[in-house]
């Protein structure tokens, strides 16, 4: 799979049955919809979480350049959690975080720093 916003392709780094697609470039995540899950059950994030998968794109405020799926390659759908701007597989494969916007949003909402904060945040912070 390709990175959606610089075209390098995506490394899988897996640890407790947690698996994700990272982007060494450009330092953005792609995590499909079960991972999203998991870790959202893990961590106990709160209820914005549940609809990340459901909620309507956004239609406004929504000026950033489009992405395609890494998996589908279909244009993704702009979808808002709190104040991020998230790019969303239209087919529901998963949830695309640039560099940043995974760390901001645990770092506000994961309130306990178990291995899979850890984990993420080994990624995130390398
Ligand atoms: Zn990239
Ligand atoms: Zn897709």
């Amino acid at each position: 799979m390709n990175c959606p916003n610089c075209d390098e392709i995506l490394i899988a780094v897996e640890k407790n049955n947690i698996e994700v697609e990272y982007c060494i470039k450009c330092k953005g995540i792609f995590l499909d919809a079960d991972e999203w899950y998991l870790i959202k059950n893990e961590l106990k994030l709160p209820f914005l979480v549940d609809d990340l998968m459901n909620i309507n794109p956004c239609k406004d405020n929504c000026n950033e350049k489009p992405k395609v799926c890494p998996k589908c390659n279909q244009v993704m759908e702009k979808v808002k959690m709190g104040n991020l701007v998230l790019d969303r597989c239209p087919n529901r494969h998963g949830v695309w975080f640039e560099a940043g916007e995974l760390s901001e949003y645990l770092n506000k909402n994961a309130k306990e720093k178990n291995e899979t904060v850890s984990f993420l945040g080994e990624i995130l912070y390398r």
